[in-house]
Formats: C-alpha cells, sequence, structure tokens
C-alpha cells in the first residue's frame, strides 16, 4: 500500500486510538487498510446510497457520516461496489454502537451542547423514540428526569438517534472503545488514577 495513503486515515481508523467518531468508513468494509488499497474512488456509492449519508473524506475515499441521516444496511452500496473491498453481507455490517455523551470533565466549561440534555435534567427521549429495534430504554437511575440507557447487544449502530439528538450528544464507537471512554469517565468520576 502507498504509505502516503495509509497516513491519510493513520489516527482516525487506528486500532489503538480511542477516538469516537461521527463518520465512519462503510458497513462491510473487510478493513480500512483493504479499503484504502482498493478503493478507486468512482463514487458509485456516493451516487447510489438511498439515505445519502456517504460522502467524500479523507483523501476522497467515500466515508458514512451519520449527521446526514441513519443507514438502513441496504447494502446497495456493496452491490454497486466492483472492487473486493467489501466482505459478505450475511455477516454483521460493523461493531458500531451509540454512546451517550452524559457529561463533560469537570475542568469543561458549563453548556449543553454535546451533553445528553436528560443528563441536564431536561425531559427528552428523542433518540429512544426513533430506535426501531428498541436498543434505547429510559432509566430513573438517581435523576430526576429518565435518562437514556443503550442496550449494546440489541444496537446496530445505524446511527439513527446521531442525527435527531438536539444537542449532537451521541456519537458511534466500537463496543471495545466505548466501553474504554466509559471506565475512564467512570475513573474520572471516582477520582482513580492509574
Ligand atoms: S448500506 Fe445502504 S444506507 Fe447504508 S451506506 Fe450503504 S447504501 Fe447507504
Ligand atoms: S436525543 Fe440526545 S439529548 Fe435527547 S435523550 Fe437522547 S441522547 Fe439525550
Ligand atoms: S444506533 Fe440505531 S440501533 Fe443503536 S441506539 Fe441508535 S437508533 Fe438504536
Amino acid at each position: 500500500m502507498d504509505l502516503s495513503r495509509r497516513a491519510l486515515f493513520r489516527g482516525r481508523f487506528s486500532s489503538n486510538s480511542i477516538a469516537i467518531v461521527q463518520k465512519v468508513r462503510m458497513p462491510w468494509m473487510v478493513s480500512s487498510e483493504v479499503f484504502t488499497d482498493h478503493c478507486s474512488r468512482c463514487a458509485k456509492c456516493i451516487d447510489v446510497c438511498p439515505e445519502q449519508i456517504i460522502e467524500k473524506g479523507d483523501g476522497g475515499y467515500p466515508t458514512v457520516n451519520f449527521k446526514h441521516g441513519e443507514c438502513t444496511f441496504c447494502a446497495e452500496c456493496v452491490d454497486v461496489c466492483s472492487e473486493p473491498v467489501f466482505r459478505n453481507k450475511e455477516e454483521k455490517p460493523w461493531d458500531l454502537v451509540a454512546n451517550i455523551t452524559e457529561a463533560f470533565s469537570s475542568s469543561s466549561s458549563v453548556s449543553l451542547d454535546g451533553v445528553c440534555m436528560a443528563h441536564q435534567g431536561v425531559v427528552c427521549q428523542s433518540c429512544k423514540d426513533v430506535c426501531d429495534v428498541r436498543a434505547i430504554r429510559m432509566s430513573y437511575q438517581s435523576s430526576t428526569v429518565p435518562v437514556p440507557v443503550i442496550d449494546d447487544d440489541v444496537c446496530t449502530g445505524c446511527g439513527a438517534c446521531l442525527s435527531v439528538c438536539p444537542t449532537q450528544a451521541i456519537q458511534m464507537s466500537s463496543i471495545e472503545k466505548k466501553n474504554l471512554m466509559n471506565n475512564c469517565a467512570a475513573d474520572q468520576q471516582t477520582g482513580v488514577k492509574e
């Protein structure tokens, strides 16, 4: 692979990165390395996507941007592609799940942007209402208003909840990265240090 092309994606798609992204490469993608090696950047998948959620990302490579809407897993992007960049459509499209930001760290300025409204005491269940597979339930926990809780085993990573959240509090991440982030946040709240 051309190293300059690979460098374009280092960081965003690195397996060691714990960055949470709004943009992801593609469902059923073999791997980011195979994708950048073989994708011709013909843009056929961009044109065929009925949800119009695929855009040209870094280097002109197709990238799903959940801010434009949800992936319905129609697989038309896979069908139209003539390059060996996709896996079998019978397999799970990706390991992405939704992740809700419940609070900023104590050093952040006070703002509702980027934080779940329900966790700020404002009634909202827009994400639950839009989730077709019912991966989100509302829980009272210790809050005055019910807060959304995501079942990672049910979430398909479709991104529907992301685009309707009024405060952009939802991101997509792998389950592994989500657990890492949540463990870090829990350690911050309890003052645990390595
Ligand atoms: S599976 Fe369908 S909705 Fe999802 S990115 Fe591909 S063409 Fe678009
Ligand atoms: S839509 Fe956003 S603000 Fe509303 S409950 Fe869901 S995560 Fe919170
Ligand atoms: S990504 Fe899709 S399946 Fe997962 S919680 Fe959001 S709307 Fe539900």
